[in-house]
């Protein structure tokens, strides 16, 4: 006795489980019961489940008979005349869909002549065992699984055009490429996914090492490439308001603030506000400028407070340009929200050209930044003319194992030599043997090295060197959007500590590590000085060891214990005060024992 479930209900029993599950699936290849129904013997739960709820993932599948697959060279015949439909062959019986469940019991061969007599299914190409951004990389077949990984994140955060109708939207924090390219080496995945909307551009490599500075993973670029528009980008951020109404009649304004606000800050803040206090379209702005101006009714009115002048006093709430980022106001919407409030939208725009520092990688995880912009004239050039755009060492290769990144590099060479796309699908691809005959026949090394000469000297490099053409990509990790520094800024409210990031200005973090380096050099002023940005001086009492009171009014310290006991200052961290607080909160009661220092 076996029992069945539906949908995760028990709806009856059967005596031979496995008979019955196989009748279901006949069932279903015949056309009896639904092609919605899946099912799962559970050997060693000895159950049954059926499963025909919405939402499952299902994948389709060649079904395989008597170890040969049930799809023929018929089938495929009438397919490519048009007489057969996908869903014709579904009804029929030739391709299933199994769900997570089903498949458990299923053995999937990868390719027909891999079929053993075992074999339940056949895979319709075995690239349906990648996802969308894996089965993009082109040669992924001769990758590392690792770097094949990271080769498909990096393809999610590479700047291209995103959606085409990019110009009437607002998203939030949004890189755009300004002259994406569809690769030259390319699946045929990425014809169905990314050709409209690619996200790289092909560029010449060099691979060579150059006076380090590209050192592991580094990149050196060619200025005159990047002078010429190569992975130049524009990035947009909306700032965005709505003007609110508040219980007792009071109203969000949207003006330019006058001077008795409370946080008005500088009037140059102020300057590119218009009449209606909004700022105008293509207008530089910096960091701290007004956007558009806000001013809001005082909060928690009491009773008394209403009728008096002081509480009535507005508050700036003006929406401000971010600390540290600038650019040019794009668009200025005027609108209305979902609850019929004034919404107000401002998007502005940053042109942002490469620099040393921003990252790049190709489409094999081979990720790197930038390490110089080296001038046209000092970088290698070929017996053609032909000069990289980008240099990377050969010290990168071994030991990530990214044959795949040479044989795209290979086969972008003879795309853009013979001016046609190459195919690079997985375990589908052009040979890398077909590649280097058709290179020679193009009257090049097979091997895709070439004489180059150093651009500084004139010299020939002894060695050939590998020249070839590859699909980067520039992501979004940019220096313009990590770098700060900070002398003093603002702190953080309770624990007088400096604010932490970089949206708030925060300080730099000098931490455990940065510490044991001052201490083996033994600079210990320094350190002292690093550590105390929240000093102060408590006065402690000499009798209980509690923190005193200070009195200003009658400049005088004294203790709660009694008006008589001594007190003396202590310098410490305002962190260790409020700690010594939080105790008192849990009922512990630290004492502060005073001895003389010397
Ligand atoms: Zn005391």
């Amino acid at each position: 006795m076996t029992d069945v479930y539906l949908n995760g209900g028990l709806i009856g029993t059967v005596d031979d489980a496995a008979k019955f599950a196989e009748s279901v699936i006949s069932g279903r290849r015949e056309g009896k019961v639904t092609s919605l129904l899946n099912v799962y013997h559970n050997k060693k739960e000895d159950t049954i489940r059926l499963w025909t709820e919405r939402d499952r993932v299902r994948r389709p599948l060649i079904v395989v008979r008597d170890g040969k697959p049930v799809l023929t060279d018929e089938h495929m015949a009438k397919l490519k005349s048009g007489e057969l439909k996908w869903s014709d062959l579904v009804k029929l019986g030739v391709v299933e869909y199994l769900d997570a469940a089903e498949e458990e019991n299923a053995y999937v061969a990868m390719t027909p002549n891999q079929i053993k007599k075992n074999h339940t299914h056949l895979e319709i190409d075995p690239i349906a065992v990648f996802g969308i951004c894996t089965s993009m990389v082109p040669y992924a077949n001769f990758d590392p699984s690792s770097k094949l990984n990271r080769g498909q994140k990096t393809q999610k955060q590479a700047m291209g055009c995103y959606a085409l109708n990019f110009w009437n939207r607002m998203d939030t924090a949004i890189n755009l490429l300004h002259y994406p390219q569809v690769p030259l080496v390319k699946s045929f995945t990425q014809q169905i996914y990314g050709d409209a909307l690619s996200s790289g551009q092909n560029v010449v490599i060099a691979v060579i090492g150059f006076d380090g500075y590209n050192i592991n993973d580094a990149l050196i670029v060619n200025r005159s490439s990047i002078d010429r528009g190569l992975w130049r980008s524009t990035y947009y951020r909306p700032y965005v308001t709505e003007k609110l109404r508040y219980p007792g009649g009071q109203i969000d304004d949207i003006c330019i603030p006058q001077k008795d606000v409370q946080g008005y800050t500088l009037e140059k803040d102020y300057r590119f506000l218009g009449e209606d206090g909004v700022i105008a379209p293509e207008v530089e702005v910096g960091g701290g400028d007004v956007l558009i101006g806000k001013t809001s009714p005082p909060r928690f009115l009491g009773k008394l407070e209403a009728f008096s002048a002081a509480a009535n006093i507005r508050k700036d709430t003006s929406v401000r340009v971010r600390y540290g980022e600038h650019g040019i106001v794009n668009k200025v919407i005027v609108t209305e929200s979902e609850d019929g409030q004034v919404l107000i939208k401002v998007d502005v725009r940053e042109y942002r050209k490469p620099e040393i520092g921003d990252k790049f990688s190709s489409r094999h995880g081979q990720k790197g930044v930038i390490g110089r912009i080296v001038p046209p004239e000092d970088m290698m050039f070929s017996a053609s003319g032909i000069v990289p755009d980008i240099v990377f060492s050969p010290n990168g290769l071994p030991k990530r194992m990214t044959v795949g990144h040479i044989i795209e590099a290979l086969g972008g060479k003879v795309g853009a030599l013979a001016g046609r796309s190459v195919d690079g699908t997985l375990f589908h691809s052009e040979g890398s043997d077909k590649l280097r005959q058709e290179l020679l026949a193009l009257g090049f090394r097979n091997d895709g090295t070439e004489v180059l000469y150093d651009g500084r000297t004139g010299r020939q490099y002894h060695a050939k060197i590998f020249v070839g053409n590859m699909y980067y990509m520039r992501l979004k990790h940019q220096v313009a959007d990590k770098l700060q520094a900070r002398a003093r800024g603002p702190i953080a409210l309770l624990t007088r500590q400096p604010t932490e990031g970089k949206a708030k200005e925060g300080g730099l973090r000098l931490g455990e590590m940065e510490k044991d380096c001052f201490v083996a050099h033994g600079s210990a002023l320094l350190m002292k000085e690093r550590f105390d940005s929240d000093k102060t001086i408590q006065w402690i009492c000499e009798k209980c060891g509690a923190v005193g009171v200070f009195d200003s009014y009658r400049a005088k310290a004294y203790c709660l214990c009694g008006e008589k006991t001594k007190v003396e200052p202590v310098e410490m961290s305002y962190a260790f005060k409020l700690f010594l607080e939080e105790l008192r909160a849990m009922h512990i009661r630290p004492k502060l024992m005073l001895k003389d220092k010397y």
